[in-house]
């Protein structure tokens, strides 16, 4: 917290709970649902972009219904006007957009944005999730995180600190979701409203990243806002562990050896029952032991670790002839965990039993689950591994009885459909007639070949583009030769259409298209090119964007008619935005030719079109004659071969003496921006009011006066007096001058 201190908060000994504080968060992370007016505040505040990294994560506006792909495509539908809306937005004010699909906020941030010591703020009230890798992270209103994107401090009650001690070791049926189930029941859900609640102990050092995002993303469950939780170097000093009591405000203490599974709920988090007295308290409190739905996933539980021992329960499903008794529904948390558990085979386990896999988005857990029969509110009962329960969160049925437990024991529950079953010691009926027992869940924390996505859904926004370089003022020295091409070269070949279409808004992408149409002189391939500076051969683009790196021009060679074709701007932006400083052809297509021109680029011909075959593909070659560049003047090229010689040829060209100082700004639009700023400063040093007015006045008889001094008045308030003394004087003079007259 005190690192993140806004630049004009003064440093002092902040009161818990009582002093207010400005801090300066890294990051904001927003839910589509809450990023809608949060942006629209933006937008009024006048500022070109936000002021801290900051993205969008399309995850609430997603129904869950039949399954992930027919869910999210009529989702995509049904709110496109508010994703196109977000996803302008974040393009033109320089946020992140995660696109629907891509998956739930605290997943993704956890997967892309967080790290130990960092802090951020979010509007959503799980925004702690990132606290499982070491991110002070705190759920905010849309308001606050307007004023961090507007350049504003953010201001917060300093924290009380909550110390939540862990001995022992997780085992068997418990997982870290126990542990905030637990601390729910003891805290309840406003026990830790506006406190840190620190996890400390060895509990807690040998506890994975995720099951550590499962217990701060549950922290909203206790009222906590903020959650924080402890990487080696984010320790305190020892002496605050050996004697936690004299340093937070309040300790609680968890044998993780000891602490069985939970199960919280009916319709609030924080009544926490043990899973081996849930018998009981079912009984005695008429709650519906026959489980209708286990539904695992959400931003809470849907990590690797998660899955993996969910699924080594959904085994045992086949293994021990069992069959689910219970509807069962997954939601991954993001893209890239929905793609790494398909590649390791985890969703055909679970397709096997004959589960339903949602979208990679919040659905059940935020009442976005059209769920089948909810209408009729029966009284029934779901288990699921979300966070919160509080009545008809799920499905819009207010009698619908929801328990919270993790995935491995709402796995369990859903294959055994009765919430009465303890897994850890009763036995199941399979199809057989013979009893059977679960064996303890397992699992591994990451995937041992690593996450993999093929497309996790993001969108960059639009990076601004920087105008051209103007040229350096000398002749062109040293040039790589990128391509000679052979024969036609049309706008098509510079600059494909087709799937490059969609990359027009976007130069830097779209450039990865250039020239890979063309066919090279040299060894008759196309996109294949000799790279000078390797000697390898490689595509078109690959070999520019190398001599782009270091900073060195190059040249491309054509033939008749180059740049024929479609008046496509991108064949002669890419090569310029990529490096290459002159196009030099035997002919050109009129219109590429003044694109060219536009562009900044030296669009030049050979004077004698045989000239063509001196041109070898390891030259380095100079235009020489730039600094006396004029129109109607030929410019001259020296190749210099690889074997030492030198040729001379002289090339044409047909700027006009406008054209070419396109060429000097850099571009043509270079040259408007130039021409405008100089214009301006001109007109700055137009007369001021001031002047104008006392010239007025001076040249008023004295029966205009006053018309002259409301002119006068028009002029800045300072200089008003002076004016108008002025004004006098020289009325006084007029009227000695004219009396001497008469
Ligand atoms: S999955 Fe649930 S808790 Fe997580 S962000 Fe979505 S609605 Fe909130």
């Amino acid at each position: 917290m005190y690192s993140h201190l806004h630049a004009d908060q003064k440093l002092e000994n902040f009161g818990r709970g009582k002093s207010y504080v400005d801090f300066a968060p890294d990051r904001v992370a927003m839910q589509d649902a809450t990023a809608q007016m949060a942006l629209l505040q933006f937008m009024s505040a006048g500022r070109p972009k936000v002021a801290v990294p900051s993205t969008v994560h399309c995850d609430h506006l997603i129904t869950a219904k039949v399954g992930a792909a027919d869910d999210l495509s009529f989702a995509t539908t049904e709110s496109k006007e508010v994703f196109d809306f977000l996803s302008s937005v974040s393009n033109k004010y320089g946020l992140g957009f995660w696109k629907p699909g891509a998956g739930i906020i605290h997943q993704v941030v956890l997967e892309n944005y967080a790290f130990p010591g960092g802090m951020m703020i979010g509007t959503d009230s799980h925004t702690v999730n990132a606290g499982g890798l070491g991110m002070v992270a705190i759920g905010v209103g849309g308001a606050d995180a307007v004023d961090l994107m507007a350049g504003m401090a953010w201001e917060l009650k300093f924290p009380k600190l909550i110390g939540v001690k862990l001995t022992g070791k997780l085992n068997g049926w418990t997982s870290a979701k126990d542990v905030i189930l637990k601390v729910a029941g003891i805290l309840t859900v406003k026990g830790g409203t506006g406190a840190i609640v620190e996890y400390f102990g060895e509990g807690a050092t040998s506890m994975s990243c995720t099951g550590k995002g499962t217990i701060c993303n549950m922290g909203a469950e206790i009222g906590a806002r903020l959650a924080d939780k402890i990487k080696n170097h984010l320790t305190a000093d020892p002496e605050v562990y050996q004697n936690p009591s004299k340093y937070f405000d309040q300790v609680i203490e968890i044998d993780l050896n000891t602490l069985e599974p939970h199960l919280n709920g009916p319709f609030t988090p924080d009544l926490a029952t043990p899973i081996s007295k849930m018998k009981e308290a079912a009984l005695a409190n008429g709650w519906p032991t026959k489980i209708e739905v286990g539904l695992i996933g959400s931003c809470t539980n849907s990590s690797y670790e998660d899955i993996s021992r969910s699924v080594s329960l959904a085994k045992q499903v086949t293994s021990k002839g069992l069959k689910l008794k219970s509807q069962f529904t997954i939601t991954p948390g993001s893209e890239q965990v929905r793609f790494t558990i398909e590649r390791d085979g985890f969703l055909d386990v679970f397709d096997k039993i004959g589960a339903t896999v949602f979208a990679n988005a919040c659905g059940p857990c935020i009442g976005m689950w059209a769920r089948v029969g909810a209408e009729k509110a029966e009284k029934n009962t779901i288990v699921h591994s979300f966070n919160r329960n509080f009545a008809k969160r799920a499905d819009g049925n207010p009698n619908t009885f929801a328990f919270v437990g993790s995935p491995e024991i709402v796995t369990a529950m859903a294959i055994a459909g009765d919430l009465s079953f303890n897994p850890l010691t009763d036995y199941l009926t399979n199809e057989q007639g013979q009893k059977v027992k679960l064996d303890p869940p397992t699992g591994s924390e990451l995937p041992a070949k690593g996450f993999d996505v093929k497309d996790p859904g993001f969108q960059a926004p639009a990076k601004d583009l920087a105008p051209f370089a103007p040229w350096e003022k000398t002749d062109l020295k040293g040039l790589r030769l990128l391509i000679k091409a052979k024969g036609k070269c049309t706008t098509d070949h510079i600059s494909m259409a087709g799937k490059w279409l969609k990359y027009r808004g976007h130069l830097d992408n779209i450039s990865n298209n250039l020239l890979i149409g063309a066919t090279n002189y040299f060894n008759e391939k196309v996109n294949s090119v000799k790279n000078g500076l390797t000697g390898e051969h490689d595509e078109v683009p690959k070999v520019q964007r190398s001599y782009k790196a270091k900073g060195i021009g190059s040249i491309v060679v054509g033939d008749e008619n180059y740049g024929e074709g479609s008046s496509r701007e991108h064949a002669a932006m890419e090569p310029r935005f990529l490096g290459v400083r002159a196009i030099l052809v035997k002919s050109f297509a009129r219109i590429h030719e003044t694109n060219l021109k536009k562009q900044g680029m030296l669009a030049l011909t050979f004077a004698n079109k045989e000239d063509y075959n001196k041109i070898l593909e390891d030259d380095r070659i100079d235009i020489v004659g730039l600094t006396t560049f004029a129109p109607e003047k030929p410019l001259t090229l020296v190749l210099n071969h690889i074997d030492g010689k030198k040729e001379t040829i002289t090339v044409n060209h047909t700027y006009n003496a406008s054209q070419i100082e396109w060429f000097k700004a850099g571009s043509a639009l270079n040259k408007m921006g130039t021409d405008d700023a100089k214009k301006k400063s001109t007109a700055k040093k137009k007369p001021t009011a001031k002047t104008v007015a006392k010239k007025i006045v001076k040249k008023a008889a004295p029966k205009k006066k006053v018309v002259a001094k409301k002119v006068v008045k028009k002029a800045t308030k300072k200089t008003v007096k002076k004016v108008v003394k002025s004004a006098k004087k020289s009325a006084a003079k007029k009227k000695v001058a004219a009396k001497k007259k008469k």
